[in-house]
């Protein structure tokens, strides 16, 4: 089988050049005589791996020096729990935006640790649209208000921050970080797991700032989910993931050879445009999102009945585009177009939803 234009929304499609680096490095490592998955997390190329994987990381999205930059184990979902026990005090107000499953999941576990309120609750238009959140919404003695930066499984986004007035923004930006340029200095706290735009699993990145850094923590709260430990020692405070760390350096390189994220911006920009402009006309594809809250990164749209459905995804993986099913809670079709989908692939995809709806109507 052909490599085929994979459209997952995570773990999700790799550049190939950064596959191919990898290959290329896999067996012995830049004549380190071992490969990147073989060799001590505190040998001298490692460290080379590591810092030279944040620097990059810093350089494409301008990250100030008033911030860490971690890189730690659990998926986006542990920082479900870790931002509020490192970020609050047990019992404390803290503020959610509930716009989607993630975002509901955040607000459960901060419920577990705080008095974690809903500043607003998508669930009424079925999470397709983005509430307009104003700072009188948001209790002033809260700890942080969480948002998600892009819901994956909605397909919809926050196409401006809003305004917290003196409470500090933490935001999940696990399918949306290097798709699109954000103003890092906006934010208190930005996470994201790995395996959507930056690399493969196992590796979720954490940029904080440095002044919420703190050892006085609740004694309960673990030394492996404490930020503080963790900057203090460079993300090495026990074996980080290493290979998955290697993956990341090479794609925030490769997104530096494209010319850094606002050159891929518009080019994801693009990508969605095509797919939006297509279902807008379309009298069989329907787009889910509100029009202005859309994602340039996840693009969900409904067909009539489920057997339409079933049909359209087993042509578009007859043609080499896979892993098109929508999320199990939505149903329809949701098309992930991350940074490593080539506009090619977009086109191909609605060069088939055109030949899909022509079908419809002989
Ligand atoms: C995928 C995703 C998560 C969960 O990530 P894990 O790394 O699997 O824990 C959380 N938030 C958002 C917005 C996601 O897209």
């Amino acid at each position: 089988m052909e490599r085929v234009y994979n459209f997952s929304a995570g773990p999700s499609q790799l550049p190939l050049p950064v596959l191919e680096q990898a290959q290329r490095d896999l067996v012995n490592y830049s004549g380190a005589g071992c490969s990147v998955m073989e060799m001590s997390h505190r040998s001298k190329p490692y460290q080379a791996i590591i810092d030279t994987a944040q620097a990059t990381l810093r350089r494409i999205m301008q990250i100030p020096d008033e911030y860490e930059v971690l890189f730690l184990q659990g998926g986006a979902s542990l920082q479900f729990s870790m931002v509020p026990m490192n970020l609050a005090k047990r019992g404390q107000t803290t503020a959610y935006a509930v716009t989607g499953q993630f975002a509901k999941k955040a607000f459960e576990e901060g419920k577990r640790w705080g008095n974690a309120v809903a500043v607003v609750n998508g669930k009424e238009n079925g999470f397709t649209r983005i509430p307009d959140i104003t700072a009188d919404m948001i209790p002033q003695d809260a700890a942080y208000l969480h948002i998600t930066g892009n819901n994956t499984i909605y397909g919809t986004t926050f196409n401006t921050l809003p305004e917290t007035g003196n409470v500090p923004l933490v935001c999940d930006l696990s399918s949306v970080i290097l798709g699109k340029e954000f103003d890092v200095s906006k934010f208190d706290l930005i996470y994201a797991g790995a395996q959507k735009n930056m690399g493969i699993a196992g590796l979720t990145v954490v940029i904080v700032k440095k002044d919420k850094l703190t050892d006085d923590l609740d004694p309960i709260i673990p030394t492996m989910l404490r930020y503080k430990v963790m900057a203090d020692k460079g993300s090495m405070y026990n074996t980080p993931p290493c290979f998955a760390i290697y993956m990341a350096g090479l794609v925030f390189q490769w997104v530096e050879q494209q010319g850094g994220v606002a050159a891929l911006e518009k080019i994801n920009t693009k990508k969605a445009g095509l797919l939006y402009d297509y279902l807008d006309d379309s009298k069989v594809f329907h787009p889910v999102a509100d029009k202005k809250d859309r994602s340039i990164m996840n693009v969900t749209f409904t067909l009539p009945d489920d057997d339409m459905t079933a049909a359209f995804i087993r042509m578009a993986t007859e043609r080499g585009m896979i892993n098109i099913k929508g999320h199990r809670s939505v149903g329809g079709c949701r098309a992930s177009i991350y940074n490593a989908m080539p506009i090619e692939g977009v086109e191909k995809l609605v060069q088939c939803m055109k030949d899909f709806e022509a079908g419809q109507r002989d």
